[in-house]
Order: C-alpha cells, then structure tokens, then sequence
C-alpha cells in the first residue's frame, strides 16, 4: 500500500487503518477494489436520494457534457439553469419566487444569511443578529459554523466566529421553552433571521422535533418582522417523507436552502430560493444594493442539467411510494429495538431511522472510542454506517430493499451486544 498524500474531511489519519479504494457506485451499493459490496446505509453522507448512478440522472450529465462545461453566470444565462429555476419555484413551498445558486450546502446557508441582512441593510434597517438552533449543524465554513454548534469541530477557530442568539431545543414536553425563548430574543427587534433545520438536526444528532414547533417558530418570526430561513440541505428531497421537510408544517420560509439531494446527489449543486420581497429589497438604481456573491461553479450547466433529471424522476417515477415504502421497512425493526434497553430515543422521520447506544460512563460525545470502533465493526460486515458519536442512523438511498435494511438493523443489534451498556437503572 502506497501512502497517499490526499488529505480526507473528519479524518484522524493517524488513527485511521488505510481506505479501500471504490471502483464503481450501483444502486445501493459501493463497490471496492477487491470487488466487495458496500450497502451505502447512509447515502454517501446524505446526498444520494434515489440510487447510486440513477440512469435518467447519467444520462442527462453525459448529454450535457456535449454541450457545456462551466460558463460565467453574470451577463450570461442557460437553459438547464433557467429551467430548473422554473422547476423549483413549481414543487418548493408556494410563496418563494426567485432561485440564486451556488455549490454546497455551506455556501447554500452562506448566501441565506447574507440575503437576509442585505434585506434588511437596503431597507435602512437595523437588524444583524442571527438566531439558531442549539445543536444545529449548517456547514463547516466560517459564517455556517458560527451558526452551528460550538464544540471540538470549531473550538480552534471559535475566536473568529460571530456571535448567534441560540434557542433551546425542543425536547419532548419542553416545546414551549423553544418558543419562549425565540419570543424574547424577536423583542430586542435586531434578529435579522432564524436560521433552523426543519423538523430533524441532523449531524447535531439526528435530533427531530415535531411540525407544529416549527409552525410556531413561523408565527412568532412573522409577527417579528424576523426572516425564516429553512435550511433544508438535508430534509429536503424526499428525506422526511414529503418532498421538503416545510410541507409538514404548511409553512413557507422566506428562504430555503437546498443542496444535497438536489441533482439526485450525482454532482454538486446548491440553490437558496427566496420570496420576491427578499429579492426586491435588492433591487434597485442604486448599485450599491446589488447582491454581491458568486462561487466560480455557480449554476454549473452540468450540474443543472442533473437536477432537472432528478426533477424528472420525482414528476415520472413512484419516488413517493418508494419512500413510504422505505419509512415501512424501518418501522419493523425500529420496533423491535424500542423496547431494547440497550438504546434510548428510538426514532423515526421518514426515510431517517436513528437510536442513542447506551454505551456507559465516558463513552459519549463525538470523540468517544465508541464512534470508531462501530465504524470499523459495520465496515467489516460490508456496510457503510457511520454513528454521530454513540447516535446510530440509517439514512439509505430510496432504491434499499426491505431485506437490505434487515441486514443493516441486524448488525446494529449485534454492535449493540458487543458496545454497549446496559441501561443505568436508578
Ligand atoms: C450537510 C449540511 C450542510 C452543509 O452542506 P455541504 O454541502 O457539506 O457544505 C448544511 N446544512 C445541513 C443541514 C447539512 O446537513
């Protein structure tokens, strides 16, 4: 084995045994160089929404190619963006009127928050606090991690990151604290937006919360004159069992960020959609209130003419039947483990299933030893899970079979037998 000089995201590489190489994504699958089968159990973190290399998708990249690479999007437009524009206003949450892209998520949240104080600095008002989530995960650049939860994964830079209002998290039968909370700090007049992930945190613990919260949240921003900003890059295209994770609580945010799932997870491509007052604040014979952003790759045609083949495949396939099927197929299992006291908080959003091990003293929080050793354990067993510290979930492409997710939750229960602790019985 060559030592690689590639420099890999979350990594210890002093910790980490080598990576196989994969050779081929299929369907569920990735397969490695010595051949071996993967199940993608949480779809190449997040992004694969129906199936590896789904063939609408494919081909629809390598039509592009024969026509385009990258051009600039300023002075310029194109067709694969133009009508993909058109496409998302149509399925998102009636209300948001204009689509401005990027390429990642991060960047996706990046251009949300500054949409939402160039909102409110070209209307001459003064409003720059931003209100999060506590938990809440939106990205790993600068601004995206300010809004995030502190902890390891930004203590080195937390002298640079800005300060948020964070609201607590709306555990069971502590809902109203969350909305007490968002209440008070809308008073001070100065929040510009509330930055939330709908319905489910999801690398904050794949924590999820109930629709109506998040319609309370709606009415109290409202009333506020506060901008709701649903950052949907996980949720969004089909994860929670509607097409976004808003639909469940019948609201429209005033900004929604996509990214993930939007090109079915084949080539990376954001979009935050915004209402038309959002984008006429910025309109104007004053040059000064133009919106100043762009990523080099923004509106990739390539990547475009992916997403509009996705929006096929939603428009022309059973997507959500697959989907109801796949919510199905967890609840067996899921149910089994719920009386298991091995695991705490066994959960379910659609497509997402996820439980806390109970893996005794020391053996919580991300950096736990806990994290690596199931990691090591599943991969073994051909499957790609990953748990958020001792936080097990299974996030699968929709294409997964019943019995493919059998094998999966088979594992977890006998990772359980080998990691974890009985519960602590007072
Ligand atoms: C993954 C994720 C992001 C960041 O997306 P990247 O493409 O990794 O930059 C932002 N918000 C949420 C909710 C996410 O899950």
């Amino acid at each position: 084995m060559t030592r690689s000089v590639v420099w890999h995201p979350f990594t210890q590489h002093a910790l980490e045994p080598p990576m196989k190489r994969i050779v081929e994504t299929a369907g569920a699958y990735l397969i490695d160089e010595d051949g071996n089968h993967v199940l993608d159990a949480i779809s190449s973190w997040w992004v694969i929404t129906h199936a590896h290399r789904h063939p609408t998708i494919m081909k629809a990249i390598t039509a592009a190619a024969e026509r385009y690479d990258q051009l600039i999007f300023a002075e310029y437009t194109h067709a694969p963006a133009e009508e993909l524009a058109e496409g998302l206003i149509a399925v998102a949450p009636p209300g948001l009127a204009h689509v401005f892209y990027s390429d990642s998520g991060s960047t996706a949240v990046e251009v949300a928050l500054k949409m939402a104080l160039g909102f409110f600095h070209n209307k001459g008002e003064r409003r720059n606090r931003i209100a999060v989530m506590e938990h809440a995960y939106h990205g790993d650049t600068i601004g995206t991690m300010s809004a995030g939860e502190r902890g390891v994964f930004n203590a080195a830079y937390e002298p640079l990151l800005f300060a948020v209002d964070r609201l607590p998290f709306p555990a069971v039968g502590r809902e109203l604290e969350t909305l007490d909370a968002f209440e008070c700090i809308c008073r001070s007049g100065e929040v510009a937006a509330l930055l939330v992930e709908p319905l489910i945190l999801g690398a904050g613990g794949m924590k999820m919360y109930p629709p109506s919260l998040l319609a309370g949240l709606k009415e109290i921003a409202e009333r506020h004159g506060t901008l709701l900003i649903a950052d949907e890059v996980m949720t969004g295209w089909g994860r929670t069992g509607t097409l976004f994770a808003c639909e469940q609580a019948a609201i429209t945010p005033d900004i929604l960020c996509t990214s993930k799932g939007l090109t079915g997870g084949a080539l990376p491509l954001a979009a935050t959609l915004c209402t038309a007052e959002i984008f006429e604040a910025h309109l104007s014979s004053d040059r000064r209130k133009t919106f100043f952003h762009s990523s080099s790759y923004t509106a990739n045609p390539i990547a475009c003419a992916a997403a509009l083949a996705n929006l096929a495949v939603w428009r022309d396939e059973p997507v959500k039947a697959r989907i109801d099927t796949l919510a199905e197929a967890h609840r067996g299992p899921l149910a089994r483990f719920a009386a298991d006291t091995r695991f705490r908080n066994v959960r379910q959003k659609g497509t997402i299933a996820a439980l806390d091990l109970n893996v005794g003293v020391g053996g919580y929080g991300y950096l736990a030893n806990v994290g690596p050793k199931l990691r090591a354990f599943f991969r073994e067993r051909g499957l790609l899970i990953r748990p958020l510290g001792n936080v097990i979930y299974l996030m699968p492409p929709y294409c997964v079979t019943a019995e493919e997710l059998g094998r999966a939750y088979d594992a977890i229960g006998e990772a359980a037998s080998q990691f974890g602790a009985p519960a602590c019985r007072l």
